[in-house]
Parts: C-alpha cells; structure tokens; sequence
C-alpha cells in the first residue's frame, strides 16, 4: 500500500487529462456538455462537482483513510455540512472548549432549529459517558483544543460513542492527517478548516470533510450540493499544492515549537506553557504518545501576573499579530483580547484564559529568528 508521504505528493487521480499535465488542471468550467440526451456524465454542473475539486476531495479522503471527501469554502461551511445530517430531537455531545466559530454556529442556527447539544470537557470520559441520552446521536470534539491545548482521547471517545450507537465527528485542524489519522482510530467524520495547516499559506479560505460508510457520504453530499458553499476550482488547485508538503511543513513546525518551548521554560518571565508534551506524567501526554505523531505547532503561555501581553505582543516584530494558525509564518494572538474576546471576563477566566496568555502558531522561519524576536520583546517588559 501506498504510504503517507507518497500519498501527500501524488495522491488523488488526475481526470481527463488530455494534455499529460503532470497538475490538474484548474478546471474553471461552470457547465458540462452532455454528448446526447439521457447519456450518464461524471460532470454536469459545478455545484454537483468539479474536476479540480474532485481530486483534491480524493487526496483527502486518502490521508484520512476514509470513504468520501467534500470541499468547502470554509472550515464553517464544512462544520456546517457535517452537522448538517441531525434533525430536530437529536442530541450532540461537544467538547466544551471547541472553536468559537463552531459554538456560534451551534448557539445560534443549530439550537433554535431544535438540535440539542450538551458542552462537555471532553478529556474527562465519565463527564462524556453522563451526558449521553438516549436521543444522542453523536460526539463532536477536537482532539487539541484552543487555546489551551487540552488533549482528549479519539480512541476512547469513539469507544464510548459506538456503545451508545452515536456518530464521533472530530475537528482534526490542529494536528493534520500527518500527524493523526482519527478515522483509523474510531471516528466517523472528520472535518478541516483547510485554512490552516492543510493549505498551509494564508492565501486560501477551504474546509474539507471526510466520511466513513455509504450513508454519512451521501448525507454529507446532499448538502454540499444543496447548499453549494462548494471550493472553487482555484482554491483547490492551491490546496493541492499546500498539501504536497504537508509532511515537510509539520516536521519543520514541531521541530521549531520544541526550540522555541526550550527556550520559553527557562525564562523567568513565564508562568505557565500550554503544550501536551511537556508533562510526561500526564494523561494528555500518554494520548498524543498512543494517538498522534507530535502535537502540533501550537503552543500558549502565561506571562507571570501584572506583565502585559498587549505590550509584549505590540513590542514583537517577526511574529505576526494576527488570528488564525497552521501558516508558513509565524503568528501571535493574545486570546482574551482578540480570538476570545466574546466571551465575558468571568467565564474565560473560569476556562483558564487570563489575559496574561498568548498563542503562539510557529511557522517555518528559523527558530534562532523566532527565538531572538521573543527575548527583544521579553526585555521590553
Ligand atoms: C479556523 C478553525 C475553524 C473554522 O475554519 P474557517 O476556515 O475559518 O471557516 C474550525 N475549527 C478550527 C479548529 C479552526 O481552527
């Protein structure tokens, strides 16, 4: 069988090739011919499919070791297609630490039209086991989550899940199929905002989902294609190529975060990291062990109390201050004044983000740079 790396580069299946074009081509065709009336073609319509986005669906479900894989505009637009299956009466489980993006569009579409949820801190497996009812239909979960980095357990999740006869959907955006495959590990679905490590740039919005089985692919289908927030043939050529080197960027982004948490534990002016590794006693790290190839190049810490993080950030000049992860570049955020900000000070104080705590999403730059640019900024404060 293929292995991983081989897939990453030449995955997929290039269609109707005519010119021997070692890329697909970028297929900007809205329309299909049909060469006689009643005659069955692959293509008809955009909507409905897509060369380009076709074999970028293709390289993905063959990452995640899935059965179908579905495009998206966005990581939204793929989080709202895969929860886009339950009906009114249904219950979900979710992890009480997810992506704000996912909460609101839970909050304040999925709620009022009666799916039920029930927020659950996901690393605890009897808090998982006593939220579930007999209308729960799934778990949803990311196995790393933001911006604190709490681990929870696909394997056991899944386990708890399948008992219960319910769906495990997980958000695999932090970790990437290089670096865990959650689909072999017990789950469903999977879903991407392909924003991030997947594209890899900045330079493209997408979302993608992965399916196991017949049924959830052609449910999944259905509202890809009812409610089209479909990729365009260009972001998923661009996609494509930022998963070429998928495996190149994640080894360069873990081995620049180990350099840059060396270097953040022996700083005085650092009270706390957040990284899953980082306890080897823990259960997190007995997770990402069993369960992942490395945890990822996403990291937060705490300046020791009364240091201000909007004056740290202000004085860094390598890092970006800017929201979203999984770029070349690499980015800062200060989540109680920018990605979490939201959320009232009572309750982000109660889920462990102060306003002492920055993100960081290392990039692909040399980690002495990045070092450098913390310990200027540090010396300011
Ligand atoms: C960014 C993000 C999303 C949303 O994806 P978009 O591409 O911004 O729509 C969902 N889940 C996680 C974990 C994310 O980081």
């Amino acid at each position: 069988m293929t292995k991983f790396n081989t897939l990453l580069v030449r995955g997929g299946d290039v269609h109707d090739n005519n010119t021997g074009a070692v890329n697909v081509p970028v297929y900007n065709s809205s329309t299909y011919r049909y060469p006689k009336l009643g005659q069955q073609v692959e293509y008809d319509y955009e909507r409905s499919g897509n060369p380009t986005r076709a074999l970028v669906e293709m390289v993905c479900v063959e990452l995640e070791k899935g059965d179908r894989g579905f495009a998206f505009s966005s990581g939204m637009a793929a989080i709202h297609a895969a929860l886009s299956i339950f009906k009114p009466g249904d219950h979900i489980v979710i992890g009480d630490n997810i992506y704000g993006g996912t909460f609101r569009l839970v909050n304040d579409f999925l709620k009022p039209m009666g799916i039920e949820f029930s927020e659950v801190d996901t690393r605890d497996l009897n808090a998982v086991k006593a939220a579930i009812t007999p209308s729960t239909k799934a778990i949803y979960f990311e196995t790393l989550t933001n911006p604190l980095l709490h681990v929870s357990s696909v394997k056991q999740i899944s386990k708890i899940a399948k008992a219960h006869g319910a769906l495990t959907i997980v958000d695999n955006t932090f970790l990437s199929p290089y670096l865990q495959q959650p689909l072999d590990l017990g789950a469903d679905m999977v879903v991407h905002s392909a924003t991030k490590y997947l594209g890899g740039h900045s330079d493209i919005m997408a979302g993608m989902v992965v399916t196991k089985g017949k049924e959830l692919g052609e449910k999944v289908y259905l509202t890809q294609n009812s409610i089209g927030a479909v990729l365009a043939p260009q972001e998923a050529s661009t996609l494509r190529r930022g998963i070429q080197t998928l495996n190149l960027r994640m080894d360069r982004h873990l081995e620049n975060t180990n350099k840059v948490i060396d270097y953040l534990r022996a700083n005085p002016k650092v009270a706390k990291i957040n990284y899953p590794t980082l306890d080897q006693d823990s259960e997190a790290y007995a997770i990402i062990k069993d369960e992942t190839n490395g945890a990822g190049g996403v990291l937060s810490f705490e300046l020791q109390p009364g240091l201000d993080s909007r004056e740290f950030v202000n004085n860094l000049s390598l890092f970006v201050l800017a929201v979203s992860l999984g770029a070349a570049e690499s980015l800062v955020e200060v989540p109680a004044f920018m990605s979490h900000f939201e959320i009232p000070k009572p309750e982000r104080l109660k889920m462990g983000i102060k306003d002492e705590l920055i993100r960081l999403s290392i990039g692909l730059e040399d980690a002495d740079d990045l070092i450098a640019d913390l310990d200027a900024a540090f010396s300011k404060i």
